[in-house]
């Protein structure tokens, strides 16, 4: 039995576990603008390239659009064009848009929200608690490791050829949000496609020594300063580490630099539930991005969804109006919560 959701109006058939209506929509489009959720990780924009390669191999057109352009630590991928950061510059409008891992419509960012209004969009996607806010097909796959295999799937169906700089896409995706094939959501389907990426000439170890060996000194002493006053709180179930404005001032380092931290707080035995509490500042404001993990069935997600934010199961996140002290206090009852759930 598969739990795929692809919408009430869903023809059953599928090309190659692609709902066909999927397949219909992107041959009958002929320019195509993919969006993912803003601050994107290697998976909104490794799922973005790919889906852009394969719709280029068609002879369509495809933009990427982020709100937040292209993430630094991952330059180093072929760009299908650069990636667009105010889509109402565009002379005309797309005459679809494909939203990639991006569990709500706000997630997109505001810039494109009015076109979102007016031009049929497919969501695509592997979030629990998806929105479904596609106006032409939701096709929302909760197992799959990351929307990258639901890229990878379709360019198998439009028969573009998974070497080179989409198969780079694809693998940044994929090895992305499976933490490089470790935690649970790592599928059969995910291994097998790193191994078909592989056979096609991709060559894995070079793509990891950029996507891993590419501190620069200033995040190493970010690191360095946010785990040195971590806490393990609740008898060392609960590790919360707090990245404030001060510490990315006094390291000269961007929130950028904070990603990964949180899954180094995993690393302590016994913690069930880490928490990276990231300040960021907005229109004179401050707010904190608060980024939870965790294993097996204590679900941070429910966590998170609590004060409006979401993701998966093991990794989920959130963003409040407050300092990042106070987040960790307003949050602390939540999260002592997911493991009085389960034994
Ligand atoms: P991260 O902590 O790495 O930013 O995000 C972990 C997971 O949670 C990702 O799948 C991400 O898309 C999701 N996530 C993070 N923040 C939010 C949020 O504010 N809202 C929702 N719906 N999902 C989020
Ligand atoms: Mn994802």
């Amino acid at each position: 039995m598969t739990t795929e959701n692809i919408g009430s109006s869903a023809s059953e058939s599928t090309l190659l576990g692609v709902p066909a209506e999927i397949i219909e929509a992107l041959r009958n489009a002929k320019r195509v603008l993919i969006a993912a959720h803003a601050h994107p990780d290697g998976d909104a924009i490794g799922s973005c390239f790919a889906l852009a390669w394969a719709i280029r191999s068609i002879g369509h057109d495809a933009l990427v659009f982020n709100e937040d352009g292209m993430p630094s630590f991952l330059r180093f991928l072929t760009l299908p064009g650069p990636v667009l950061t105010d889509p109402s510059s565009l002379p005309c409008d797309p005459d679809l848009i494909v939203v990639l891992d991006c569990g709500d419509r706000a997630r997109a960012g505001e810039a494109i929200q009015p076109l979102l209004d007016r031009v049929p969009t497919l969501n695509i996607d592997h979030h629990l608690g998806n929105g479904m806010f596609g106006t032409l097909a939701n096709w929302v796959v909760p197992e799959a490791s990351a929307t990258g295999i639901l890229a990878a799937r379709i360019a198998r169906a439009l028969r573009t050829p998974l070497q080179g700089a989409i198969a780079e896409a694809l693998y940044v995706a994929v090895s992305t949000d499976t933490g490089n094939f470790s935690h649970g959501n790592t599928t059969p389907e995910a291994l097998r496609l790193a191994a078909d990426l592989a056979e096609g000439g991709l060559r894995i170890a070079s793509v990891r020594e950029k996507l891993d060996n590419d501190f620069s000194e200033p995040r190493l002493r970010l690191w360095a300063r946010v785990l040195g006053s971590a806490r393990v709180l609740d008898d060392g179930k609960f590790a919360a580490a707090l990245a404030t404005l001060e510490d990315f001032r006094a390291t000269g380092t961007t929130r950028e630099d904070a990603e990964g931290i949180v899954d180094r707080l995993r690393r302590i035995k016994g913690v069930r539930v880490a928490a990276l509490l990231r300040e960021e500042e907005k229109d004179g404001k401050v707010f904190t991005k608060a980024s939870l993990r965790s294993s097996g069935a204590d679900s941070v997600r429910d966590a998170a969804a609590q004060f409006g934010g979401g993701g998966h199961r093991n990794a989920a996140g959130c963003t409040l109006p407050l300092d990042a002290e106070k987040t960790l206090a307003v949050m602390h009852p939540y999260i002592r919560f997911v493991w009085n759930k389960t034994v």
